[in-house]
């Protein structure tokens, strides 16, 4: 029986990934700061610990393990990680979890670990025009992400690739795009804006207004968590190390993903462009490379994937009123 090592399984998408390795018949340990709020915590062995903590790190990275997965980010969306507010909470603390994890998995002698990077690390310059970006693999180059987040991730993906040249170990990188579905963060502020959205629409009655950040002209394209695991399953049981990009190419404008939503949900509801911190103009993956290296690609439409999301959020939210009243 295989044995892996979750870092950051208490959260959304190492929740998943969690039950997904189960699903294979893998032996998993779990590590995290917090339990995954919404009960998916499917772990053989559950750690709450903290990764800036080389003791802690040292427990859980044992020599037994067959591969790591390091998940484990100071992260949230655009009203996180855009406001400038947490910048050196999230340079400080992923960056000590990513140096603390891959040294221990050195010195254990562990052959294969995964780093979930972000599709934040590509240049700005390149993301200027909502119609037109540009996120191959190669286009990294001169850098220029526009969010400490992205330089973190950045300086994290060279980390893991000297530890792939010095030591031997077999790193895989991937760089997510907009990862949503049901069992993630819709509310208290690290919400990204698939929950954020699909959230403002579930509590809006019928005939009332919901407010989305920006123009509404920012593009960006939006991948189920299923498709992502997917994704990280094969990476790691390819030849092929990346970065590679793990995204959707349906690429949508914020205000035309707000009116899916609105449509899904029936109701008659109306959108308000406002102020609010918005990160590049336009995103979308680029999955040339996916397709070549592994022979597939995800191929989800984004409105079977926002119909999930929105159900499980609607389900949520109608919970929480109900505990209020
Ligand atoms: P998440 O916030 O739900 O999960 C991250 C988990 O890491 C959290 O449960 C958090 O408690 C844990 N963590 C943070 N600091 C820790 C520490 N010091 N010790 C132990 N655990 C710690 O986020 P997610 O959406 O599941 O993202 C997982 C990974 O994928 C992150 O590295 C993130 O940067 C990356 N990523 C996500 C997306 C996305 O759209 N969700 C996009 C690009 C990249």
């Amino acid at each position: 029986m295989k044995k892996a090592l979750v870092c950051g399984a208490g959260g959304f998408i190492g929740g998943h990934l969690v039950n997904r390795l189960k699903k294979e018949g893998y032996w998993v340990r779990g590590v995290d700061l917090k339990d995954n709020e919404y009960g998916n915590n499917n772990a053989d062995e559950f750690i709450i610990g903290d990764l800036r903590d080389v003791k802690i790190v040292s427990e859980v990275v044992t020599q037994d393990l067959d591969e790591v997965y390091q998940l484990a980010a100071d992260m949230g969306g655009a009203g996180f990680v855009f406001t400038g507010d947490n910048d050196s909470d999230i340079m400080h603390n992923s960056a000590l979890c990513n140096l603390n994890v891959l040294e221990e998995v050195r010195i254990k002698g562990i052959k294969k670990i995964f780093y979930s990077s972000s599709a934040c690390m590509y240049p700005e310059y390149n993301q200027m025009d909502p119609d037109n970006p540009k996120c191959s693999e190669d286009s990294a180059y001169p850098a220029a992400p526009d969010s400490e987040y992205g330089w973190e991730k950045l300086f994290s993906e060279r980390l893991y690739l000297t530890y792939g040249r010095n030591h031997g170990i077999d790193v895989k990188i991937a760089r997510f795009h907009n990862i949503f579905g049901p069992l993630g963060t819709w509310d208290g502020g690290r919400e990204k804006a698939p929950a954020a959205l699909c959230r403002k629409v579930a509590e809006t009655p019928e005939g009332g207004i919901i407010e989305v950040w920006g123009d509404g002209k920012q593009t960006r394209s939006f991948l189920l968590v299923d498709e992502c695991v997917e994704g990280i399953r094969r990476l790691m049981e390819s030849d092929f190390h990346g970065p590679v990009n793990i995204g959707s190419e349906e690429m949508i404008s914020i205000n035309d993903f707000a009116k899916m939503i609105i449509d899904i949900s029936g109701k008659e509801i109306t959108i308000r462009n406002i102020k609010g911190p918005t990160g590049v103009a336009g995103r979308n993956s680029d999955n040339k490379l996916i397709r070549e290296k592994l022979e597939w690609a995800p191929s989800m439409s984004l409105r079977e994937g926002t119909e999930i999301t929105y159900k499980w959020i609607s389900e949520q939210v109608r919970e929480k009123q109900a505990a209020n009243v």
